[in-house]
């Protein structure tokens, strides 16, 4: 239901508060669960069924030092019922790439029986998790990761917002189709949302994302694309909020 992600580009990552404080300002859309993925050298999954204080606690205590990009998420169940293991991120098996996603997976039932043909293994009963594992089956395919992410996305119908993480750091990638998602820049880094209020303390200046356009965020900038793949240059509107 709603979706924070961040990449540092200060050297003096405050990633977590940054999830934290952004998970909270979403809270008003409604959820069941709440997760975060935070990415350094590995990924780290910390999830949690009830309140972002819940989550907020075992980070606190969690949560590795030097983080330079992560996504977090507050869902409202639509497919699996509210628990640690559907709440979002999901992983695919290797742990290479964390996923939060808002909306629905259609023909979800279809990709996982595939999936699972092909010998991934599922830890969650969400719709969601087929789009780490088809991530993973892209990646060995031999593709980069933004081709990879884009033929994941290709195979899905429905309505999605979807921002990934990569173990390394290097950068959230992320996607939309029927379903907000908003680019927010600030001076100490960037900022992915599904709405403008999970950043708004830290910067105005945002982009709005329209259907079917890619984002790669990293900490040297912004990329841009349809879906076609061509590069665009997007508008950057400063937003008059009155918090
Ligand atoms: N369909 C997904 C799930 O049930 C995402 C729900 C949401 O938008 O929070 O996990």
């Amino acid at each position: 239901c709603g979706i924070i992600g961040y990449v540092d580009r200060s050297g003096n990552p405050a990633v977590l508060d940054v999830l934290d404080t952004g998970l909270s300002s979403l809270a008003y859309r409604g959820y069941d669960s709440a997760g975060v993925a935070l990415a350094d050298d590995d990924l780290t999954v910390i999830k949690r069924t009830g309140e972002v204080d819940a989550l907020t606690e075992a980070l606190a205590t969690v949560a590795p030092d030097d983080v330079s990009a992560g996504i977090g998420h507050t869902r409202w169940s639509t497919h699996g019922p509210p628990s640690d293991a559907n709440a979002h991120p999901h992983t695919d098996c290797t742990g290479e790439v964390a996923v939060v996603h808002n909306g629905i997976i259609e023909n979800y039932e279809t990709l996982k029986a595939e999936l699972t043909q092909q010998g991934h293994v599922f830890e969650s009963e969400t719709d969601t998790e087929v789009i780490p594992h088809l991530i993973e089956e892209a990646l060995d395919r031999g593709g980069d990761r933004m081709s990879a992410f884009r033929d994941a996305i290709d195979r899905l119908t429905g309505s999605h917002a979807v921002v990934a993480a990569f173990a390394d750091g290097h950068g959230l990638f992320a996607t939309r189709r029927d379903s907000p998602l908003v680019v927010g820049l600030g001076d100490d880094g960037y900022y992915l949302a599904s709405d403008v209020p999970a950043f708004v303390e830290y910067t105005d200046r945002v982009s709005y994302l329209d259907d079917g356009e890619f984002v790669r965020v990293t900490s040297d900038g912004v990329t841009v694309t349809d879906s076609e793949g061509t590069e665009i240059d997007k508008s950057v509107s400063t937003i008059d909020w009155d918090p």
